[in-house]
């Protein structure tokens, strides 16, 4: 049984202790009543504090967006897994927006790094994975996402990897409105992500992973992404600073038990 999962990547936005506070405080309450899902927010650097001791007791988990591969060190700007350890349970990694690519320049194999340093720190890794507009239109959707499962996870035991929660979110789908259709990233989902898990671990380990879909997730689109068998869940952006955020997850937590 794979737990359905909602993750709000609020990105660069709402990073006041302030500004996040007032938004859980004024969500935690409908978002904790809902059954049968979890829910992992994700604020910036400088609101986490606040926002795990304003979500403390309630059934809602913390996220962050990034984590260092090293524990310390001259890493001017950075932060480290230890340094989240007691203030989040998971750590977003891999966005495209950090990617090769991207607004910054992580590499397949940098973020490999940062997913073990996660790990052993205690903290889930939300390891996100999609391809560009151009790979897609080339029909290399599989062989790209494929990729960046294998080597993110090249050096994990089949253990640590069921301890992974992966997002599949194709780069083009990512804040532009347009969302893939739920059947395709379902598809790319069990042939590209879980094939490759079955492939490189075993069948159990690929069928135990979580995967979300990230892109243009909407209070309108949840639920035909959470038809979909493979999807266990959604890595939510814009939709996650809207007030309908908790109908949002309630839908989804609906459609699956539905
Ligand atoms: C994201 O930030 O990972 C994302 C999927 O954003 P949006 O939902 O806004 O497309």
């Amino acid at each position: 049984m794979r737990t359905t999962l909602i993750a709000a990547n609020w990105k660069m936005n709402l990073g006041t202790p302030s500004a996040a506070v007032e938004f859980v405080g004024r969500t935690r309450h409908p978002l904790s009543e809902i059954e049968g899902v979890e829910v992992v927010i994700c604020p910036p650097f400088t609101a986490l504090a606040a926002v795990e001791e304003t979500l403390r007791g309630t059934r809602l988990r913390v996220g962050a967006k990034n984590a260092h591969s090293q524990a310390k060190g001259a890493f001017t700007g950075d932060v480290s897994a230890p340094m989240l350890a007691g203030l989040c349970t998971h750590v977003i990694l891999g966005h495209s927006e950090r990617r090769a690519g991207g607004s910054l320049d992580e590499t397949d194999e940098a973020i490999r790094r940062k997913v073990e340093a996660a790990l052993a720190n205690g903290l889930v890794p939300i390891l996100c994975v999609g391809e560009n507009l151009t790979q897609n239109e080339a029909g290399e959707t599989s062989t790209i996402v494929g990729g960046q499962v294998r080597t993110a996870l090249a050096d994990l035991s089949a253990e640590q990897t069921r301890g992974c929660v992966i997002a599949y979110e194709p780069i083009w789908a990512i804040g532009t409105g347009k969302a893939a259709t739920p059947a395709d990233a379902n598809l790319t989902v069990a042939l590209a992500i879980r094939g490759t898990l079955a492939e490189q671990f075993d069948e159990p380990t690929a069928q135990s992973v979580r995967v979300l879909y990230g892109g243009s997730v909407t209070v309108e689109n949840i639920a035909d992404f959470m038809a979909m068998p493979d999807l266990d869940g959604a890595l939510v952006g814009g939709a996650s600073l809207k007030d309908d955020f908790p109908e949002l997850v309630r839908r989804a937590a609906n459609a699956k038990s539905g």
